[in-house]
């Protein structure tokens, strides 16, 4: 197993178009390969990516600087300028950089983990990294880091130190869940289901099925599938893509079945496990973690006692304020399913009031307007005592439209809901505060925090 770089491995993999200023008998280790300068140490090879507002080539200058020990660059530069550093002129930079992360993964025999899925795959790969890390050192994706450049970042990273890896895989179109498990080629290829996020560039949800299936059909034969049993669209779909080894979780079925006794506890095969993490999609997320841990044969006893996760901002986060009022803080993104898991996640907290504060569901396309309707019929459902709803765009009213009966105002500026929001919250309240990303409802929090 090669544990370092070599730029003569690197030319063998590329075969690059032209490589110059590369001396081939001499042995030249590569300490890492980087595509941000800001990031780059001496010793690493600096691959210049191109994209809609960036450009890589734009500094290479800096790079040589920093001391890139060679570029690896698909656009002409100046002969004069870096006459000292070996160029590597390949014809797709981040084609390059793919190639070169697949093989670095390659050296390593380590259980490889890949998670895709329409929501939960940061939270369930937080989870699993947390049981594996019972039994040793993990590597897992950080950030953003689940797409064309972030997973090969990740793989990248991977040192003979790690004994597991967890390497989470987004999509926002079809074919690149392909592409990323060809790169990643996992041991173990979890889908923790399949919902409607991106329905508006997909056009349906079996489209979106497909596109989760995508993990399958280009993992290893010899891998093994973990699927959600119950998600029955998954469960549909899968065996299309799939004929190997499977083991199927959830909380209707499964081969592994678990059943939630209390809101902390999840009865699996007879054990009783402490919930890391509350609502009961998070105990479906735990049941993922918990089928790695069975296909890896490992030791269930330590992974019952509650095991400390700690999620990025806007998951499955509380703010205990004072005078018992607490926030619910999933503000980091929101789809139906999402909405849904969190509506039910703040009607199951204890409290006197529960309190929805909710804003667009985005990229939905034509399904806009249904979904979000749903997510007022579910709040209606649930009993939810009031919504304040952030709108930004026009579908969102049918949020109120779909709640019909529930206490629900709608307002077009963060000052007004926040305001609102201050003459109305009671001792003993629990708020919820869901909505995408890019709506800002995590400004609205950190707001009302700073001010209550
Ligand atoms: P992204 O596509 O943005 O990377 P993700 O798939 O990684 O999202 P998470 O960040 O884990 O998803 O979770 C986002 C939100 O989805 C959470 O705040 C929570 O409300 C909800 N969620 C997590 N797991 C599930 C699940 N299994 N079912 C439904 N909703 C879930
Ligand atoms: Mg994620």
């Amino acid at each position: 197993m090669a544990s370092q770089l070599l730029l003569n491995q690197i030319i063998s993999i590329l075969d690059p178009i032209q490589s110059q200023y590369f001396d081939e008998n001499e042995i030249l280790k590569v300490t890492g390969i980087t595509t941000d300068t800001r990031t780059l140490k001496p010793g690493e090879i600096f691959l210049a990516l191109q994209g809609n507002n960036f450009d890589g080539h734009d500094f290479l200058e800096d790079a040589v600087k920093l001391g890139a020990i060679a570029l690896i660059i698909s656009q002409p530069i100046s002969v004069e300028l870096f006459k000292q550093i070996p160029q590597l002129f390949v014809e797709d930079t981040l084609v390059a950089y793919q190639k070169i992360a697949l093989w670095w993964r390659q050296q390593f025999k380590i259980p490889i983990i890949g998670i895709t899925g329409s929501v939960g795959k940061t939270t369930t790969k937080e989870l699993i990294a947390a049981v594996l890390g019972t039994q040793g050192l993990v590597h897992k994706t950080e950030g953003n880091n689940n797409n064309e450049i972030g997973v090969p970042k990740t793989l990248l990273a991977l040192n003979t130190s790690h004994d597991y890896a967890v390497i989470e895989m987004g999509m926002r179109a079809r074919g690149e869940i392909a592409l990323l498990t060809q790169i990643t080629q996992p041991d173990i290829g979890i889908i923790t289901n399949v919902g409607t996020a991106h329905i508006g560039r997909l056009g349906s949800e079996e489209a979106i099925a497909q596109a989760k299936c995508e993990l399958l059909a280009q993992m290893p034969s010899s891998s093994i599938a973990i699927l959600n049993h119950d998600n029955e669209r998954l469960m549909k779909t899968a065996p299309q893509y799939w004929t190997g080894t499977t083991l199927t979780y959830g909380l209707e079925g499964g081969d592994l079945c678990g059943q939630i006794i209390d809101p902390q506890t999840l009865r699996v095969n007879g054990v009783d496990f402490t919930l890391p993490l509350a609502g009961r999609h998070n105990a479906l997320n735990y049941l993922a973690a918990l089928a790695v841990a069975k296909v890896l044969d490992l030791d269930w006893t330590p992974l019952t006692q509650g095991l400390s996760v700690q999620l990025p901002k806007g998951r499955s986060q509380r703010y205990q304020l004072d005078n018992d009022v607490l926030i619910l803080d999933e503000t980091y993104n929101a789809g139906l399913e999402s909405m849904l898991a969190a509506l039910n996640l703040l009607k199951e907290t204890p409290g006197t009031r529960h309190i929805a504060v909710l804003g667009t569901m985005k990229e939905l396309g034509e399904a806009g307007w249904r979904l979000h309707y749903q997510v007022g019929e579910m709040a209606q459902k649930l009993g939810i005592d009031r919504l304040l709803i952030y709108v930004d765009e026009p579908e969102t009213e049918a949020i109120v439209e779909g709640a019909n009966g529930v206490l629900a105002e709608c307002f077009k500026t963060h000052e007004a809901l926040i305001l609102r929001l201050q003459e109305i919250v009671q001792s003993g309240d629990r708020i919820l505060f869901k909505a995408s990303n890019s709506v800002g409802l995590n400004q609205v929090v950190n707001q009302f925090r700073s001010i209550y």
